[in-house]
């Protein structure tokens, strides 16, 4: 299920907003529902953050935690702050400096890498939220000593009949969950969705502030997504590859256990790897390794690319046999053999010059290298057995590299 209806980007931007959908038509049974059991209810998004917290540390993913406690605080301020009518004292302003800094709290989970959560970054984003807070209580306090004239009716001017919320933050939230609607669409990461669907359903909360209990609600949903999100991001970590960003072996044994009657599979595997290795460095290697995957990726012939393993990739062509593969896999062997990789890290280049040309003669101008692949390509016309198609491309990589390398060749 590496790949799948429920992983595309659409599929992803549409299903809060179906969710939405749905209990829009049945809000007033909500409503219901959540007067007649108001103590679980409303501490309900206290206990699935939490939970989400908790799983987050155990699977490295301190992203997904730090949205959850931003929502958690956000809650929190809800459910303690603002519970009075909206224009009594500072409700509204309270109302207002939340839906306008927790979109951006949001955007800057963005700049995190994940890990655990008794990491410095995760500290940071801790104290940044502690500073949000800390930034209002100055805002508030300037507030009660007489400040901001007239702010109601200029930056906090509420169009009654759109939202109870000041009308330049409804345009405002509308173009944060457009903007992280956008990222999904074009990253489709999963923190992408996190975010996105966090600054939706957070947003839909101020926004329709009026309607009773629609904070429980709204984040008791953002709960269960971000519990939904984690499980499926540690699903989708081991399936992927960690240095290429594509499908791993284990997505490859998953997907070759649906093949139809026809299919083709293709063994690839650079050319003179470990010398590159040995001449330019571990680092250098690495990055060939993405430059790689990053070709495989636009192979085309809705062609499925995986990490093999070491330096070794496989293509699978479902529905096609190997002369309508073969042209596809001659262009990539091509466009790789042409791509004038730079090398970014000056130090990674040869310690000994001579060495480096020695060992390497595709050594170029003096900091661009050429890296070469080969292919072997078998296809299931003559067996439906998958490890002897398997093993034929494997057979065919061989002979591809005796042939002298940088070469498709067709069991
Ligand atoms: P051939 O043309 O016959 O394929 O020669 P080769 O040197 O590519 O083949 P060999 O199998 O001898 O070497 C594979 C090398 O790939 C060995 C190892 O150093 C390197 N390698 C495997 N995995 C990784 C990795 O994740 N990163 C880096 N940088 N190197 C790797
Ligand atoms: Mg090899
Ligand atoms: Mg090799």
């Amino acid at each position: 299920m590496s790949f799948s209806i429920v992983t595309t980007n659409w599929f992803r931007v549409a299903l809060p907003l179906l969710l939405l959908t749905f209990i829009a038509f049945g809000m007033n049974n909500v409503i219901l529902l959540t007067q007649s059991n108001l103590g679980i209810v409303s501490k309900l998004p206290f206990v699935l953050f939490a939970i989400t917290i908790v799983l987050a540390n155990a699977f490295k993913q301190s992203r997904i935690a730090m949205v959850a406690c931003a929502l958690a605080l956000s809650y929190w301020v809800i459910q303690n702050r603002l519970q009075s009518p909206l224009s009594s004292g500072t409700t509204i302003l309270e109302l207002s400096l939340l839906a306008a800094l927790l979109p951006i709290a949001l955007l800057f989970v963005f700049t995190y890498r994940d890990s655990t959560l008794f990491s410095r970054s995760f500290g940071i984003y801790l104290v940044t939220l502690s500073l949000f807070v800390f930034w209002c209580y100055l805002i508030l306090s300037h507030f009660y000593d007489g400040g901001f004239d007239n702010i109601d009716e200029t930056f906090l001017f509420v169009l009654p009949e759109v939202s109870k919320l000041p009308f330049i933050l409804v345009v405002y939230s509308l173009a944060m969950v457009l903007l992280f609607a956008i990222c999904v669409l074009s990253k489709n990461r999963i923190v992408d969705v996190v975010i996105y669907s966090a600054t939706l359903l957070a947003s839909t909360t101020f926004v329709f502030f009026h309607i009773p209990h629609i904070s429980s609600t709204m984040f008791s949903l953002a709960g269960v997504l971000l519990l939904v999100y984690l499980l499926s991001a540690s699903y989708e970590l081991a399936f992927t590859d960690s240095l290429t960003e594509i499908p791993g072996r284990l997505a490859l044994e998953s997907d070759l256990k649906h093949l139809g009657r026809r299919y083709t599979i293709a063994m690839l595997d650079i050319d003179h790897f470990k010398s590159f290795n040995d001449t330019y460095g571990h680092d250098t290697g690495d990055e060939v390794l993405k430059l790689v995957a990053s070709k495989m990726s636009h192979i085309g012939g809705r062609a499925r690319i995986y990490r093999y393993g070491g330096e070794e990739f496989t293509v699978l062509f479902k529905g096609k046999y190997a002369d309508e593969a073969q042209d596809h896999l001659e262009l990539l062997r091509a466009s790789i053999e042409n791509y004038d990789m730079v090398l970014r890290n000056q130090d990674a280049r040869p310690k000994d010059d001579k060495q480096g040309s020695k060992k390497r003669g595709a050594k170029k101008a003096s900091d661009t290298v050429n890296v070469t692949i080969s292919i072997g390509v078998a296809d299931s016309s003559e067996t439906s057995k998958v490890s002897e198609v398997m093993k034929s491309a494997d057979d065919a990589l061989y002979k591809a590299k005796k042939a002298g390398r940088n070469k498709v060749c067709i069991a």
